[in-house]
Order: structure tokens, then sequence, then C-alpha cells
């Protein structure tokens, strides 16, 4: 008999990042400590369980539990695993039929899905997208905030000993958050403690790490201070420039311009913003090679999802570079598995999410590395205990 979705459970998860952390360009408060999953395990009558995150579509515009708990009664209770993917030469190539135009939507039931499947076949993630890629996945520090103005006696001094707490924890690429001139401080005073946070870091950590600077869109309407800021922290020698202005042609042609004068090993990269890959100015900014990574979200978007988007931006040599912030310690898991599938590999956005539900343990990473999972699925299971303290006392339990 097929193998049927006969339970599903839901809960939300304490997901507590390593420290607290402040502001970014366009928060009005800093980002605190503690985010939440949704936690979804899905069981099947042959013993298999499958997880996601489905926080988007509880925290999107007109999301609620509720509509939660309905959404998976119909997407995927009573269905069989079997109907869920469209399987050749024993890899995923599509959402099934049935289901298609939920996945398109949910990102997030398209792991789900993938992660069923695989368990089923007693697969790995990678392997059924297409076979293991790599063996160690290189991750980036992601939690470089406006850590200046939590502590202002501090300043300077408190985000740079942030940033070398992660180099002691086992990083060895780092994303600092900039555009500090707008809603946090004027811009002439912004533009100045953003050049020393990425001076200050990169003298502080040295030569041999990678620095990249993420400024959700601070330097709108400055085309002089971004100028300034190119310039200034060309010495830096920065990995990648991220969301410096919002997507437009025009922006990005001026900033592809100051990227080639300046700093010309500096990718360009955004997207983590494109809800339905690739849309509305990325389609441009892909088709003329105006970005040089591309960053839709991986619990967003979904492992199959990312998958096929990442032939379409091969053919222009543009490159994977998925967004993972808010997705929780899931996120953690989803982003190694999604690594050890994609063809190309650059890094895994690290938020630093405590160990909570998940029996994960081996997840450390060592000189600027993960190990890839090998499966089954994700590769990890959920631990029975933590859970019971964790996700039980708020769980809900859909059934036939
Ligand atoms: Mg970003």
């Amino acid at each position: 008999m097929a193998d049927t979705i006969d339970q599903i459970t839901l809960a939300p998860i304490p997901a507590r990042h390593w420290t607290e952390l402040g502001r970014n360009a366009y928060t009005p408060e800093g980002l605190g400590e503690t985010r939440t999953e949704w936690l979804v395990r899905a069981r099947t009558t042959g013993g298999v369980e499958g997880l996601a995150n489905a926080r988007q579509r509880v925290s999107a515009e007109g999301g609620s539990v509720a509509r939660l708990v309905a959404d998976l009664r119909e997407v995927f209770l009573g269905r069989s695993v079997d109907s869920l993917l469209e399987i050749a030469d024993g890899h995923a190539v599509a959402a099934g039929s049935e289901v298609r135009r939920a996945f398109m939507t949910w990102g997030w039931m398209d792991t789900l899905a993938m992660d069923l499947m695989s368990r089923t076949r007693g697969e790995s993630i990678a392997t059924m997208l297409g076979g293991r890629r790599r063996d160690r996945i290189p991750a980036y520090e992601s939690t470089t905030y406006f850590q200046d103005l939590l502590n202002p006696h501090r300043g300077l001094a408190e985000v740079v000993t942030h940033a070398s707490r992660g180099f002691a924890d086992g990083f060895r690429q780092f994303k600092i958050k900039v555009g500090r001139g707008g809603r946090a401080m004027t811009p002439a005073d912004g533009l100045r403690r953003d050049i020393d946070v990425v001076l200050g870091i990169r003298d502080a950590l040295g030569p041999d790490v990678e620095l990249m600077v993420d400024a959700n869109f601070g330097y709108d309407g400055q085309p002089e201070n971004l100028a300034a800021f190119i310039r200034a922290t060309s010495p830096a020698r920065l990995t990648w420039l991220e969301e410096m202005v919002t997507a437009s042609v025009e922006a990005y042609q001026t900033l592809r311009d100051l990227q080639a004068t300046h700093c010309p090993e500096t990718l360009l990269v955004a997207g983590e913003v494109d809800g339905n890959p690739p849309s509305g100015a990325f389609v441009d900014l892909i088709d003329q090679q105006l970005i040089d990574g591309y960053q839709p979200d991986i619990v967003r978007i979904g492992h199959l999802r990312w998958k096929q988007l990442e032939s379409r931006l091969a053919e222009r040599s543009i490159l994977p570079i998925p967004h993972n912030f808010g997705n929780g310690r899931f996120g953690l898991i989803a982003g190694l598995a999604l690594a050890t599938s994609l063809d190309s590999w650059v890094t895994l956005e690290d938020e630093r999410i405590r160990p909570s539900v998940y029996a994960d343990d081996a997840l450390t990473v060592i000189n600027g590395a993960y190990w890839a999972p090998d499966g089954p699925g994700l590769g990890v299971e959920v631990n029975d205990d933590a859970y019971k303290r964790i996700g039980a006392p708020n769980e809900v339990v859909i059934r036939a």
C-alpha cells in the first residue's frame, strides 16, 4: 500500500540567537534574541516523518495558525507521498500536479515534500536533487548588526568584539550590517561609522577572513555617500556588497560602475526580497548581469524550486547565494541540505541559532565550514525529549 500522510503536528519553537542583535538599516528596533519557528512534522502510515518550518504561512500578510492548519489539511493530509513530486531517473524534477500551485506559493511545502520523499526512499535530499556536490559547506557569520547602538559607550569596539567572538567560535567569513545613515544616524555620521566598522573588523580579524557588507537599501537616495563608502572600504577587499540600494537597472548600473572602478573583485548581490524568483526588477538584473549573486530565501523558496532556479542563473554566470535569516535552527539544517545539492556554492548564511528540538549535536562550524549532511532526507531528526519540553506544550495535532 502506498505510504500516506496520516498525521501532522505543528508547534511554535523559540529560536534563540547566540546573543542579542542590534538593529539594521530598516528595523526601528534591535532584533533582540528570540524568533519563532513553526515546526511541521508530517508522519506517514509507513512510519516516516518529514519536517518543515512553516513560519512564512503564519507571518506573511493575512497569515494565521488557523490558515496554516487548513493548508496542511488540504495539501498534505491523506495524500500519498508518491503524488507529491514527479520523479525521473530517480531524481525529483517537479512538484506533483495536484500540489504544484500550493508549492509555488509556499516553498516550505516543497521542502516538506522533498524531506518526506527522500526519507521514504532512504536517500538524502541531495541525492534526490541530482547528487551530492560537496562534503564541506562554507558558512558565514551573519549576526553583526548595529551592535554599536546597543551599547553606545562601547561604540565601534562593541561591533569589533562581536565579530571577534565569531572568529573564536570558528567562523572565517563575516557579513557586516551597514547603512546607518538613514534611520539610525545622520547620513554623514552613518557613513563614517559604517566605514570605521568595516575597516575596524578587517584590522582586528586580519587579511585572511572574508568580509561582506549588507546595507538593506540603507544607501538609497545617497549616491555620493554610496560612492564614498565603496572608495573608503576598498582596502578591506570585500567579498560582496549586498542590497546597497533598492533593485533597479539604473541603480545597479551606477553601482556596477563604482564597483568596477574601486573594487573589481567584489560581487554585487541581492534578491532576498524576491518571493517569486525571478520577478520584478531582478529579471532584468539577471538578464543584464548587473548582479553577480542572487539571494532568494532557502525556506521561503524551497529545495526543488531553488534547484530549478540554479540552472537559469548558471546561464548568466550568476552565483546562488541563498538568504537564510529568520529561519531558525531549521534554516541551518535546510541550508546545509540545499548547499549539498547545488552545483555551485558560495557560502551559507548562519544566523547562529542555539540548539533547540533537533538531534543535531554534530552541527558545529569548524574552520569556517560544516560537514554536509548525508540523509536520509534533511539528515536530522527531532529529539523527543527536547520536543516534549519545547514543542509539545503548544502543539496542534491534525488528523483525518
Ligand atoms: Mg540581507
